[in-house]
């Protein structure tokens, strides 16, 4: 079976927020379906979520009806169309970071979720984000020059501090933000 597509966050699998498991059974649909979403789930009644539901549900926006789940914190989203938070919120997989997420937005729409980097990624798969990661670094922090370039040198993917890469979907430029444990 082919993975649904989610246009703000493309690769869920690549990012952490979908997982291959093979015998876990879908609370929303039943059916034993191969991945697992195992981001953020927020609902009132229902807190075992993550982990217990397919992609599909996720996607076609079963298991948020059934559940009254969203997946992600849309603060961020504000100033948006009702129908893209909605999107967001309701049909797209969250991602886990240390503080509560917050999901980036550019040209009047959500922007695309690609991921977390540290130093290494922001020199590899993920270098076009790095200016727009500085700006925004320069600007929470007051960090520049050396300090600014040791902070980045320090961010790791996977402890202490991380940027979270976003990507606008029409004018193509790079987001990011980082946050710490
Ligand atoms: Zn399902
Ligand atoms: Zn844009």
């Amino acid at each position: 079976m082919e993975l649904p597509v989610t246009r703000y966050h493309p690769d869920p699998v690549g990012t952490g927020s979908v997982e291959e498991k093979p015998d876990q059974p879908c609370l929303c649909c039943n059916r034993i379906c191969g991945y697992v979403y195992t981001g953020p789930a927020y609902s009132e009644k229902f807190h075992y979520l993550s982990g217990c539901i397919c992609i599909w549900c996720v996607a076609d926006g079963s298991a948020a009806k059934q559940f009254g789940a969203e997946f992600t914190d849309t603060d961020a989203l504000a100033e948006l169309s009702e129908a893209i938070v909605s999107e967001v919120a309701t049909r797209t997989p969250g991602f886990v970071a240390w503080q509560q997420e917050r999901w980036l937005t550019c040209c009047k729409d959500a922007a695309a979720y690609l991921g977390r980097a540290g130093a290494a990624e922001l020199k590899g798969k993920f270098a076009g984000a790095l200016p727009a990661l500085k700006a925004w670094i320069e600007e929470e922090y007051g960090l520049k020059g050396r300090d600014l370039d040791a902070f980045v040198a320090e961010l790791d993917k996977d402890a202490g501090a991380i940027a979270y890469v976003f990507r606008c979907l029409h004018c193509a430029k790079y987001l990011a933000y980082t946050d710490e444990l």
